[in-house]
């Protein structure tokens, strides 16, 4: 079959093997790449609405036993630069964020021995309860996975017990490229592939929206970039979990595995095939806190439909590099310049008319 033929079907919406997504990734033009992906986005969603959370990230500890090589941010148990944020402080930067118009915010940080299951089910009570308006999209499957084996508990109980405090929805942080070689090489102490996917599985029968990431650029290959969409296109056929595919790609510069950056094409390459390979996950993520928002903005054509979020404070990609940051009004002008316009969002996808833009 012809390039041009399998763009077509899967501009469509038809499905694309792996082999194909391989092929368009390594050899469609990129602007039919582009137009392909970007007619994808326009018939699931024929409107110029591009979507976005105004959130914040707040990284509680850096204390982490996992010890990624392409992570800047961790510290290892009892390092004197270790930190770990009391309650209040957590609760301080909720309320800085919901005086801006947060309406989810991101706990997550490293996986740390030492804070026990009560330590997270009283902080998201607390967030709860002083908060209701701001929702806990919080965590990772690593984190996930990390307080089961500290209280030598299943996952199920686990998230049943988090989501019982507050916890309503789990982000798709922590897959990298979902391929054992993979994470043997960048995150041996990581969770396997097989294990991400399962906490995730059980966040989703417990009826959590849940995200999935995709962190490219360090050392997998063309093949393992698609075979990482193909795990999660393989568990959204299952239980349909996904509210969004989020690629983004790794910042080397402060990590110890070091490596080059990759390029804006290669960015828009891999966001034009996830969204026409993933035809059935829902929303295609610009996540523009490491391509910056100028990429983000060329996102929109490649068939992105959502900006993310507005990312009001964010540690962990900064360690590693990045210097880019974005007001929410600034969210909004990248849309509107490209000729689109911005509808605020919350963590399940409801247009929020209520909200004001900033714009506005
Ligand atoms: S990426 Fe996450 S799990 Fe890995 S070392 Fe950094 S904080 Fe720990």
């Amino acid at each position: 079959m012809s390039l041009a033929d399998v763009l077509d079907r899967a501009a469509a919406g038809g499905r694309i093997s792996l082999d194909e997504g391989v092929r368009l990734y390594r050899e469609a033009p990129l602007h039919d790449l582009g137009a392909a992906a970007h007619a994808r986005r326009m018939a699931m969603y024929p409107t110029s609405d591009v979507t976005y959370v105004v959130d914040t990230t707040i990284n509680y500890t850096n204390v982490c036993n996992v010890h990624c090589t392409f992570c800047a941010f961790f510290r290892p148990e009892h390092h004197g630069e270790g930190y770990t944020m009391s309650h209040d402080k957590v609760l301080e930067r909720v309320r800085f964020a919901a005086d801006q118009g947060a309406t989810q915010i991101m706990i997550q940080g490293g996986v740390n021995p030492e804070l026990r299951i009560e330590w997270f089910e009283d902080l998201f009570r607390r967030v709860a309860a002083e908060y209701p308006k701001v929702d806990i999209h919080s965590l990772s499957v690593s984190e996930i996975a990390g307080l089961a084996k500290i209280e030598e508990l299943p996952v199920r109980e686990v998230l049943v017990r988090l989501k019982t405090a507050g916890m309503k929805s789990l982000p798709g942080a922590g897959a990298e490229i979902l391929v054992e070689r993979v994470r043997k090489r960048i995150s041996a102490r990581k969770i396997v592939p097989d294990g991400w996917i399962g906490v995730m599985r059980e966040a989703q029968l417990l009826g959590m929206p849940t995200t999935a990431t995709m962190m490219f650029g360090s050392i997998e290959t063309d093949e393992e970039r698609v075979a990482h969409m193909q795990v999660i296109r393989d568990l959204q056929d299952e239980t349909h979990g996904f509210t969004a595919f989020i690629p983004w790609y790794y910042v080397p510069y402060k990590t110890p595995l070091r490596g080059r950056e990759a390029s804006g094409l290669e960015y828009l390459r891999v966001l034009a095939v996830s969204r026409l390979f993933l035809d059935n996950v829902p929303h295609l993520q610009a996540s523009w806190l490491t391509p910056g928002l100028k990429l983000g903005q060329l996102a929109l054509f490649y068939g992105c439909d959502d900006m993310g979020g507005t990312i009001i404070e964010e540690q962990v990609v900064h360690d590693a590099g990045s210097t880019n940051e974005a007001t929410r009004a600034q969210v909004e002008e990248i849309i509107c310049g490209a000729g689109f316009q911005p509808v605020i969002r919350d963590t399940y996808w409801n247009l929020r008319s209520d909200l004001a833009l900033a714009t506005a």
